[in-house]
């Protein structure tokens, strides 16, 4: 199959992306033009050295760090309510254009409230956004998944949920909140700081997700399987090394959300190839093939599935299957739409 039959096949499927990060999805176009509203101008830059701040390239990039400096340049512009309605309906058109149909967008509300918007506010104003697009293409479906840090602590994250509560999907007739994650630096804090949290986000009937086993050992995916309970565990990428934790996943039903270009740029995996989602798969877990942050790893949905068919040579079939497993594992209330077919 050539590249080109490769892109037309995947152009075919219903392409949902249920691990997506809004401050890793935003234009360079977007805050290139905010940087020049604001500041008249960005001094000693032109637009390719502005977008190296925001996106990867293989030829300078290569570490952690690295990919965590693309996060810094957003954030001055993503603290007002207009810059975050219209970098969410922005982000809900560029999905689309990739062929993406279902959408779960996760946001930490906590990191845009410097310019004095409440967490509602900031949720809020994606909500706008996003209905704004799908008032124009209702086969569009998206949802929101709050995030809490983990270096905020276990009672951040309950206050968290307790101030989002009437953002819930539920509560609006277009997006609203399906899901509750936890990110950032695994090691100083673990699952357990997050357990009565967790308990709170499913008692506000809200599904849950946690990032584990991304940058640390299996252990830590035992530990928030454990204490958290999740319905879906982002990345769980060393899960591979750990034949009795993978087949805990395939019999409890719980997804991984898998991000191979994320996993290969933030050194979890040392290639592409030894990537362990052919063995997820063979091992029997559910498994949803996502981006994590779009721009700032220089991806799009439909080329990690081209990359998941190039690297691993899985089948037209394969992908078939597993863009309907990444379908069905969705947050949202109404499902996946695809659920009988493909
Ligand atoms: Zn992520």
């Amino acid at each position: 199959m050539t590249s080109q039959e490769q892109r037309e096949f995947i152009r075919t499927l219903y392409l949902s992306d249920i691990h997506r990060h809004f401050d890793g999805s935003i234009r360079p176009a977007t805050l290139w033009e905010l940087s020049e509203k604001y500041y008249s101008a960005v001094p000693g830059l032109d637009y390719e050295q502005f977008r190296h701040y925001l996106q990867w390239d293989e030829s300078q990039d290569s570490t952690l760090l690295d990919y965590l400096d693309k996060f810094h340049v957003p954030l001055q512009y993503t603290q007002f309510y207009d810059n975050i309605r219209r970098i969410s309906y922005e982000l809900a058109e560029d999905a689309y254009n990739d062929g993406v149909r279902l959408l779960e967008l996760r946001i930490n509300p906590l990191i845009h409230r410097r310019a004095g918007l409440t967490s509602r506010q900031v949720l809020a104003a994606t909500r706008k956004g996003f209905d704004a697009f799908t008032e124009t293409h209702p086969d569009f479906r998206v949802g929101i998944i709050v995030i809490a840090m983990r270096n905020h602590g276990g009672n951040m994250a309950r206050i968290l949920l307790r101030e989002i509560v009437g953002e819930r999907e539920d509560f609006h007739n277009g997006a609203g909140v399906v899901g509750f994650d936890i990110a950032g630096h695994e090691a100083p804090f673990p699952p357990v700081l997050f357990k009565e949290a967790y308990a709170l986000a499913t008692r506000m009937g809200l599904k849950t997700t946690a990032h584990a086993g991304e940058s640390e050992g299996p252990e830590r995916i035992w530990e928030a399987l454990e204490n958290l309970g999740p319905d879906r565990i982002g990345h769980g990428t060393s899960a591979g090394q750990d034949v009795e934790l993978m087949r805990r996943l395939a019999r409890d039903g719980i997804y991984l959300e898998v991000c191979l270009s994320s996993n290969l740029q933030t050194g979890a995996v040392a290639s592409l190839a030894d990537h362990p989602l052919p063995k997820f798969l063979e091992a029997g877990i559910k498994v949803a093939l996502c981006t994590d942050n779009p721009t700032v790893s220089s991806t799009t949905l439909s080329r990690e599935y081209e990359l998941a068919m190039t690297t691993f040579g899985f089948s037209e079939d394969d992908m078939r299957r597993i863009a309907r497993m990444s379908c069905q594992g969705t947050f949202l209330a109404a499902g996946c739409p695809e659920a009988g077919g493909g």
